[in-house]
């Protein structure tokens, strides 16, 4: 496999972001980094003690009580997210090399990372006229009005899991910073390299000291960080386990908390819908990232009159798909993350077989080294299948008949979680009423993309409160009302 060369010291000498400084850790247990087309180690981090959390969380607080960054002004921490939006896409390269040895994602999806992480920053900065117009609202009996101030909400915690390393932590660290925050990062501990480099382009950009921090280290540094009595807020993308655990926290501590967790979406597939132009985007909205995401619609829901023909076109469609090396440009599909998580992908495909579901193409893990589990598309599935319930997070679609539209409607509904949703139909009114029934934070009609400018989050086990929009930066804020005579 063509590993390019990467000129990156700290991958060894792995140091963590404190204080506006590269830093050893108190410690020296650390965690390998592992490439998971080739199974070999390439590099390693810190396993951060409670001291190394300790100091990140001082100097975040530090910074945030006397630093000069809460105390300007919003357009001002716009124009320093600009130019960090620059300084990220000047290191596009070397960031999206470090992205896919770290998480096997597909050289084509991560060289796109840093420009979407930079497009993040400059839609984020856009909201500084949002953020600090003057908001003065009169009391409806009149004589007195209401100044109402938009406040950072303090040292944010941001923890990321590893299947977008740099999106998932960016999406907090924006709005964080425009909002006058300051942050600890806590990247997953199969990806903690690639955001070194939004570290970089921070410091680069003149993000003072103690305002982005950066430990590394598994759950229990991510525990740490959450119950630490001087964060005063938290951002998590996870799993749903982990979500709640993080939550029940949050409430115990009544510590703010954003939640993204997991997803089990549906593709409804009408009557009517042109299988061709679904074919176009079918890997994008149902298995990007070799399945690593979370809004995909990993279930889709065909028509009985249509059933056979639509597993035919996805089938296809998915065995076109190349997979092999996630440093060739022309791979659709890399390996899964981890061992893990290739183990678990292994187990639901063993399940969805003893429960007697179809494969159609794929079935299996790929021998030889690295995690590849085959693109799988499974026929026959029922709802009460664990593979039609539960979030295989792996390159496994299942497709499922259904003989009305209210059907596929509960259908669609009929899981514990809310995240995505898609209606591929070739009326826009038709595919818009059926949209506006499923209950999920987001749904495509004919595609799937998030917007930088609208609100992304999950509904029931998928979430709690969302990213994106003014409504992603309003969970950084800490309103408040001064009342006076008028
Ligand atoms: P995970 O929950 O195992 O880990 C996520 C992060 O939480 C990691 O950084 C981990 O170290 C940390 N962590 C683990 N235990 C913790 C604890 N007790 N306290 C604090 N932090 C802790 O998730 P994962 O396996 O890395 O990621 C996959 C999951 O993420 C999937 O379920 C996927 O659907 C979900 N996800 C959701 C979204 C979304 O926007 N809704 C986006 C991407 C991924």
């Amino acid at each position: 496999m063509t590993r390019p060369a990467l000129d990156l010291p700290w991958t060894h000498v792995g140091d963590l972001y404190v204080d506006g400084a590269w830093r050893p850790a108190h410690g020296t247990g650390r965690l390998p980094v592992v490439d998971p087309a080739t199974g070999e180690t390439w590099g390693s981090v810190p396993d951060a003690s409670r001291e190394d959390v300790d100091d990140a969380v001082a100097a975040a607080v530090a910074a945030f009580r006397s630093g000069p960054w809460p105390r300007t002004s919003p357009s001002e921490r716009a124009e320093v997210l600009l130019r960090m939006a620059d300084e990220l896409e000047k290191r596009a390269e070397q960031l999206s090399w470090t992205n896919t040895r770290e998480n096997g994602s597909p050289i084509a999806e991560t060289s796109g990372a840093a420009a979407n992480a930079a497009g993040i920053l400059r839609h984020v900065a856009s909201l500084a006229p949002w953020l600090e117009a003057e908001d003065v609202r009169p009391f409806p009996a009149g004589g007195a009005e209401t100044v109402v101030r938009r406040d950072p909400v303090g040292p944010c915690v941001l923890i990321a899991p590893w299947n977008f390393p740099i999106n998932l932590m960016v999406i907090k660290l924006a709005p964080a910073l425009l909002a006058g925050c300051t942050v600890v990062m806590k990247p997953a501990e199969s990806t903690p390299l690639s955001i070194r480099f939004v570290v970089e382009a921070a410091a680069a950009a003149g993000v003072p000291a103690g305002v982005v921090n950066l430990v590394t280290g598994g759950g229990a540094v991510g525990e740490a960080l959450v119950r630490h009595p001087d964060t005063a807020k938290v951002a998590f993308t996870g799993s749903t386990p982990v979500g709640r655990r993080i939550g029940a926290a949050c409430g115990e501590l009544l510590k703010p908390v954003t939640l993204e967790l997991g997803g089990k979406s549906s593709a409804i597939v009408l009557e009517d819908a042109d299988l061709d132009a679904m074919a176009a985007v079918l890997v994008r909205s149902s298995m990007r990232n070799t399945g690593q995401t979370c809004y995909i619609s990993t279930r889709i829901l065909a028509p009985a009159s249509r059933y056979d023909e639509v597993v035919e076109m996805v089938t296809a469609t998915i065995a076109a798909g190349k997979q092999g090396d996630p440093f060739d440009p022309d791979t659709v599909f890399g390996p899964l993350a981890t061992r893990s998580q290739r183990d678990v992908v292994v187990g639901f495909l063993e399940g969805a077989a003893a429960e007697g579901a179809r494969v159609t193409v794929g079935g299996a893990a790929v021998d030889g080294p690295g995690f590849f589990v085959q693109p799988t598309v499974l026929a026959d599935v029922t709802p009460s299948m664990t593979v039609a319930r539960e979030e295989v997070f792996g390159p496994v679609i299942s497709v499922l008949r259904y003989d009305t539209v209210e059907d596929a409607i509960a259908l669609a509904n009929d899981t514990s979680f809310g995240l995505g949703g898609l209606v591929f139909s070739a009326s826009p009114e038709r595919a818009l009423e059926v949209a506006e029934r499923m209950d999920t934070g987001s749904v495509g009609i004919n595609f799937f993309a998030s917007n930088h400018a609208a609100p992304f989050g999950g509904r029931h086990d998928s979430g709690l409160g969302v990213e994106y929009g003014v409504e992603g930066l309003s969970a950084y804020l800490s309103f408040k009302s001064i009342h006076r005579k008028v």
